[in-house]
């Protein structure tokens, strides 16, 4: 069991794939793009970018083109549910970190959708919230208007919830509130038509243990135990993504162009004596045949590459640290140190429990070739069974306080800190240090709260124990490599350089025992595999890292080109604009000043269809629409 689980597996791989999936590449059309002028680029066709390309479409007198490295790609890797437990490597790019010193000097996988629908076509399909007090977070950090009640109407908007049966409600003990979902919104939030028995048991440890066991996550309070919707289509039993959600549906509108296969490197501007510099459109490689060509925009570039490539064509463009830049040998147009620093994620433990007595069927079923067969045939007949189930629907995220009783100290750790001492170089930058000091201010605060979460356990019904850190004080960087620049970025993480992360990380490895240790658990005598030593806090982490079961990441980039003041280093200002040049604005993760305690991808639609209002409300409809706002009508080559 040990070799299947080992530390390289995600929150989405816990279990084995039932089925090979038979992942295709499928090219897509090639649209006449080159020279041409459209109202909006959007730089990339994932999760935001096709939220928003929808959103800025609906007005027919604007032209939207949106380009995508990734192809559309629609075959059972991407729709079938337990599928999303495996990583679907075929439709990501392939990137590995930096070396990390504090984790043993090990490097680690950067997952990254490589699709139109981005991460959300390859993601785990959890479909959770964070706390509100995690969103007003945003809105304390300076950013007026983004805060929990600001985004509500957004989560409504993107979703439709349907309840799970009466009759599972009554076997499992879900509890939901649809009042705090949408009614017709793109994205499906269900459930999936099946449970392992031994869920009950692992609730019944979570119920005596005394934690919040709040009715429904997404009303704002999202601390404790709860049941969660999967992006599903309620009938078929599919993924429910941001190509079939939002991009599908519409693909018609004559005024929305998707271009796939094709890679932006850079950001082309304009630049004026009075003016500064203006995004003019954006430079591409065509995967087909190599060539190099541009296409403009009229009124804005939109940046939707996510969390690890956006900070790059930022730079690749001469937005960035000026030492970067020049060692990559970019011109730069701006000094800007906060492009590619505050990146976040949600390190975690993997722990394993060899667990005796499980019922039939469990999750390891699927090891069996035998299951397998009759699973596809109840999926085919009548689409439930556990090929239904993605990650399954049940999770802990739990506060501070819960989870230790040192909980105050550690508090008063992070205020006493040197914050620089544990921050990477760029923050040798008065403004990013003002900014990230402001945020410790802010987590200091979070992590003494009931009402925030600062740990997450999934709730499975095999042995794989994960603790996920939900709001780490460490930074990573996204950087241009030197050596070739067009290259993947370099990714480092800087996993627990602040120790106060650490800490935490091993306190929740003692919850984790003490939750396995428990007597509702007894009939399951579990035995720790991994890390399977160590007592102290130096031990628990050596075997840790021994094991390999520190990761880095929950696919969970985010913050590496922030909403923040520029005073606080921050990248776009609340309106999304990149500050210093016009034009030019940012809508994906990596605009997430501080990571919230969830998974992201309930929130990234809620962001987006927030991003899609403002740039619609500072470009209005024209009451007599322009001969310029006609279809593709003028091109113009490169300056
Ligand atoms: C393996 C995995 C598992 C996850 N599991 C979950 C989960 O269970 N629940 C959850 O809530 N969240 C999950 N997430 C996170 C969630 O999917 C992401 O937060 C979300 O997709 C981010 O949206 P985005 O628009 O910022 O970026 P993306 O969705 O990644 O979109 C970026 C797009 O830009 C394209 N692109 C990048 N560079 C270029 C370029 N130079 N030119 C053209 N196109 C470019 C990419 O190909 C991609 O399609 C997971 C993510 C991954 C990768």
């Amino acid at each position: 069991m040990g070799s299947l689980f080992n530390g390289a597996c995600l929150f989405t791989c816990w279990l084995p794939n039932i089925l090979s999936p038979q992942g295709q590449t499928v090219p897509g059309s090639e649209p006449d793009i080159a020279w041409k002028t459209y109202d909006y680029i959007v730089v990339g066709g994932g999760l935001t970018g096709l939220t928003v390309a929808n959103r800025l479409s609906e007005d027919s007198s604007r032209t939207v083109l949106v380009i995508e490295n990734g192809y559309l790609v629609d075959d059972v890797s991407t729709q079938v549910p337990s599928y999303a437990n495996s990583l679907n490597t075929g439709l990501m790019y392939d990137i590995t970190s930096a070396p990390n010193v504090n984790i043993g000097g090990q490097t680690k996988s950067v997952w990254v959708g490589n699709v139109v629908g981005g991460g959300s076509v390859v993601n785990g399909m959890a479909f959770d919230r964070a706390s509100a007090a995690d969103y007003d977070a945003w809105e304390q950090l300076g950013n007026s208007g983004w805060n929990w009640n600001s985004l509500l109407p957004y989560f409504k908007k993107s979703t439709t919830f349907t309840p799970p049966s009466t009759e599972n409600v009554k076997a499992w003990g879900i509890t939901y509130d649809a009042s705090y979902y949408g009614t017709n919104g793109p994205i499906q939030a269900s459930f999936p038509n099946f449970e392992y028995s031994d869920i009950t048991t692992i609730w019944a440890a979570y119920k005596a243990q005394g934690v919040p066991l709040p009715k429904e996550h997404a009303s704002g309070n999202a601390v404790g135990a709860y049941w969660i919707p999967t992006a599903l289509q309620p009938e078929t039993q599919t993924r429910s993504d941001a190509r079939n959600g939002y991009y599908d549906p519409i693909k018609s509108r004559s005024n929305l162009i998707l271009a796939t296969g094709k890679k932006v490197n850079e950001i082309l501007f304009d630049q004026g004596l009075l003016t500064g510099y203006k995004a003019k459109g954006v430079q591409y490689v065509s995967r087909f045949d190599n060539s190099v060509k541009q296409v403009y925009a009229s009124r804005e570039v939109i940046m939707a590459a996510g969390s690890i490539f956006t900070p790059q064509l930022l730079q690749l463009s001469g937005l960035g640290p000026q030492d970067v830049l020049n060692a990559a040998g970019v011109r730069v147009k701006k000094n800007m140190p906060a492009v590619g620093a505050n990146m976040q994620d949600h390190p975690n433990a993997n722990l394993q429990f060899d667990l005796t007595n499980l019922a039939t069927p469990n999750p390891l079923s699927g090891l069996d070739p035998a299951f397998n067969a009759s699973a596809w045939g109840q999926y085919n007949t009548n689409r439930t069974g556990p090929i239904t189930q993605a990650h399954g629907s049940s999770l802990a995220f739990l506060s501070l306080r819960t989870i230790t009783d040192n909980y105050e100290s550690i508090v008063s750790s992070i205020k006493s800190q040197n914050a620089r001492t544990y921050l990477p170089s760029v923050y040798a930058d008065s403004k990013l240090l003002a900014g990230f000091n402001k945020q410790r201010d802010i987590i200091a605060n979070l992590h003494s709260r009931a009402d925030a979460a600062v740990a997450e356990f999934p709730m499975v019904a095999f042995g794989l124990a994960i603790g996920a850190l939900q709001r780490p004080l460490s930074r990573g960087t996204i950087t241009l490599n030197p050596s070739n620049k067009y290259d993947a970025p370099v990714v480092q993480w800087n996993t627990f350089q602040n120790p106060i992360d650490r800490r935490i990380i091993v306190e929740m490895v003692r919850w984790l025992r003490q939750h396995w240790a428990r007597p509702e658990l007894k009939k399951f005598s579990p035995v720790e595999i991994v890390p399977g030593t160590g007592e102290t806090d130096d031990e628990i982490i050596d075997a840790l890292i021994q094991t390999k079961s520190l990761e880095a990441s929950f696919a969970h980039m985010s913050g590496s080109c922030s909403m923040m003041p520029e005073a606080y280093g921050g990248v776009v200002g609340s309106d999304l604009l990149v500050y210093g040049v016009k034009q030019l604005s940012i809508v994906d993760g990596s605009i997430i000043p501080l990571v919230p305690a969830t998974h992201l991808q309930a929130t990234m639609y809620a962001v987006a269809e927030k991003a899609a209002d403002l740039i619609k409300a500072r470009n209005p409809v024209l009451q007599t629409p322009s001969i310029f706002n006609a279809f593709n009508i003028f091109s113009r080559w490169s300056l």
